[in-house]
């Protein structure tokens, strides 16, 4: 991965904490590590920047700083000679151990050898490694050194050994695209005996996954038990369950999870009601039906197994399940670090140790088909030569969707009155639709591509404290709530499209901050920089905000008595948790922006892609969001990293097997 200024890294580190929320202390604080330089580079280096430090302008000595990591501070001191950084010592920190070993491992040892700061951050370490270079700059400027100057230092060498050059290759399997479907589908496929490459356009691995809180939609009643019931989510089951048929299928899924319900209401449970079907129907009803019933039914039944899956690979889940944003329900499940770079990290480890080879850098251009059947693809490699990959099992493409392709948005979208440049998205620049396009071009058949969903939680403040609907308020530049909280995606961003400004702010306190392990340093942090509004009464918080108090003051109070009454509100909403009531309180500032494109290549339950003619086009498969017709006009929330890593470990299990 390269190296990122310094902004990009902060913002970058804040919207993590916003797709999940919030950067936690999980008590992983390392053994101080230290790293020294060797005899030969403590000597005066050359350098090809004019004026850089190197020339004998240090004041030995040691000197010690702290800079943001993914969790909170990453705390650090370097020794200096008269020319050169001879030792750089990690001292307290709350990275996760394992995410961020590469980071204190390789950047330190980079920038010894290299008497650089320019040298590359650490993929699926980017946080920490940022932290590192931050702090380390900080020393060089006490130490009397040019930090700006080293930045533009040659490296020799960098944080990442130099990746290898894809050529002409033969394999069984060759995935496309390196998000959390590719990385699944490789790691399914190897594990199914399948030689495997995946080639990833970008420099880094993690597509969406990596910059997304990483929340899990499954029903899972050993996490879901202490969960109670109430009356608000009943009549959101029953609402649910008196829609009309829509389809054969539908009213066979309705009919199971009606049995489900009456047998839960005959057991007297007050706990949380929950199943595979349920979630199933529930998706369906928010899609308004669009989605089809086989992959969606094929989604959800494999969430749980997935879930465990994944743990067998090392992700690490929290033991609580909460509700993102969107998400409808209590099912998502977090890891430690409320991040999906957490899963990324753990599939590619396991992904490599399996045999994977991957190349980064390295951009599939067009399918290869023979005698009809999808046979490898064309790619350009990372010196920009056309290489060929012949896949005698399948392919699988796992290149994700096209929000950010405006030029594509505006073609085929049918929801917003404008989706254009107006509007940002919070994708990786990955998201250009090519695997659409390669698919149309071998006779895919494309399936609901004028959804869009639009986020509404994109922070225009830079931080966020928690993306769970839970114990949340939305209100606007008036100080006053305009739409029900845990309502789905599309409503909550046309509501917050309708505001002044298209801005809303999200309000909660320093109760539901420590719930979502958001760490006092972060909190902070946040506060120091502008990040988030705060303030010690709802008052001082509404001064910050720039609204009116008594308007805040009155519709905090008033939602505090919605949440004691744990009834439907006047718009609707049926999550309540706790109230906002414990100061200091906390309000980011955001806007609505493109999240998820809902349509593209039709699949079927075995990932197979669909071709025009109804039929499957042999050796082709897909899986995550670069597919169609499973979210129909509206994703859940939580269930897109689900949809990427369940079908991408049918996808490569499937092709395995060919
Ligand atoms: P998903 O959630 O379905 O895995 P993501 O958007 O997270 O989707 O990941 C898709 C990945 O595919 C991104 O890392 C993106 O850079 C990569 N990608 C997109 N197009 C290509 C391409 N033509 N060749 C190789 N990789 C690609």
């Amino acid at each position: 991965m390269k190296r990122r200024g310094r902004a990009a890294a902060i913002l970058m580190t804040m919207t993590l904490i916003l797709g999940g929320c919030g950067g936690k202390d999980d008590g992983t604080t390392a053994a101080v590590e230290t790293t020294k330089a060797a005899e030969t580079t403590a000597a005066p280096v050359e350098t090809t920047a004019e004026g850089a430090a190197g020339q004998g302008i240090y004041k030995p000595g040691t000197y010690t700083a702290s800079a943001q990591g993914n969790n909170g501070p990453v705390e650090l001191s370097v020794t200096f000679s008269e020319e050169a950084i001879t030792e750089i010592v990690i001292g307290e920190h709350g990275e996760t151990a394992g995410i961020s070993d590469a980071a204190f491992e390789k950047v330190p040892a980079a920038i010894i050898e290299s008497q650089s700061l320019g040298v590359d951050t650490v993929s699926g370490a980017t946080y920490t490694s940022q932290a590192i270079l931050d702090a380390v700059a900080d020393c060089v400027t006490q130490a009397g050194g040019d930090a700006e100057a080293l930045l533009a230092v040659a490296v020799q060498g960098g944080a990442e050994a130099e990746g290898a050059v894809l050529e002409d290759a033969e394999v069984d399997v060759l995935v496309i695209g390196g998000g959390g479907a590719g990385l699944s589908a490789a790691l399914s496929a190897s594990q199914n005996g399948a030689s495997v490459i995946l080639v990833e356009k970008l420099s880094a691995l993690g597509g969406n996954t990596f910059r997304c809180g990483g929340a899990f939609n499954t029903c899972d009643p050993e996490r879901q038990k202490e969960i109670p019931m109430t009356e608000a989510l009943s009549s959101a089951v029953e609402k649910v369950l008196a829609h009309e048929d829509v389809s054969e299928e539908h009213a066979k899924l309705k009919a199971e999870v009606q049995e489900q319900w009456d047998a839960y209401k005959a057991s007297g449970s007050t706990m949380l009601f929950d199943t595979l079907e349920w979630h199933a129907l529930q998706s369906l009803d928010a899609g308004d039906y669009e989605g089809d019933v086989e992959l969606v039914r094929t989604l959800t039944s494999n969430t749980l197994d997935t879930l465990d899956w994944l743990s067998h690979n090392g992700v690490a889940w929290t033991d609580q399940v909460s509700t993102v944003v969107g998400a409808l329900w209590n099912r998502s499940h977090q890891t430690p670090n409320n991040s999906g770079a957490d899963i990324i990290a753990a599939l590619e480890k396991n992904a490599t140790e399996n045999g994977v080879k991957i190349y980064l850098d390295s951009k599939a251009e067009e399918l290869v088909v023979e005698d009809g059947r999808v046979a490898g693809a064309l790619v350009t490699n990372a010196d920009g030569e056309k290489v060929t990959v012949k896949a005698a099992k399948g392919v699988i493409m796992a290149t994700g969707g096209f929000s950010a392709n405006v030029e594509m948005r505006v073609k085929y979208n049918e929801q917003w009155e404008d989706i254009g440049e107006s509007l940002q998205t919070n994708n990786s620049p990955g998201a250009t639709g090519d695997g659409i396009v390669m698919g149309e071009a071998v006779g895919a058949d494309l399936v609901g591509m004028g959804w869009i969903q639009l986020m509404p939680l994109n922070s225009v403040s830079g931080g966020g404290i928690s993306g769970y609907v839970n114990s949340s308020l939305y209100c606007n530049k008036e100080g006053e709530r305009f739409v029900a909280e845990d309502q789905r995606r599309d409503v909550l961003a046309a509501a917050a499209l309708g505001q002044t400004d298209k801005l809303f702010y999200v309000v909660c306190d320093q109760k539901e901050a420590e719930l979502r392990g958001v760490t006092p340093e972060t909190l902070s942090y946040m506060v120091d920089n502008g990040l988030v509004y705060s303030g010690d009464t709802i008052a001082e918080l509404a001064e910050d905000m720039g609204v009116p108090a008594d308007a805040l003051e009155k519709t905090v109070s008033e939602f505090n008595e919605l949440v004691k009454a744990d009834k439907p509100d006047e718009f609707g909403r049926t999550t309540w948790e706790n109230t906002i009531e414990t100061g200091p309180f906390y309000a980011p500032s955001f806007s609505p922006a493109v999240h998820h494109t809902m349509g593209g290549l039709k699949i079927n339950g075995n990932a197979e892609v669909i071709g025009t003619d109804g039929e499957v086009i042999p050796g082709f498969y897909a899986a995550g969001e670069v597919t169609g017709g499973i979210h129909g006009t509206n994703r859940v929330g939580g269930n897109a990293v689900p949809d990427a890593l369940c079908f991408g470990k049918i996808a490569g299990a499937n092709a395995a097997k060919e």
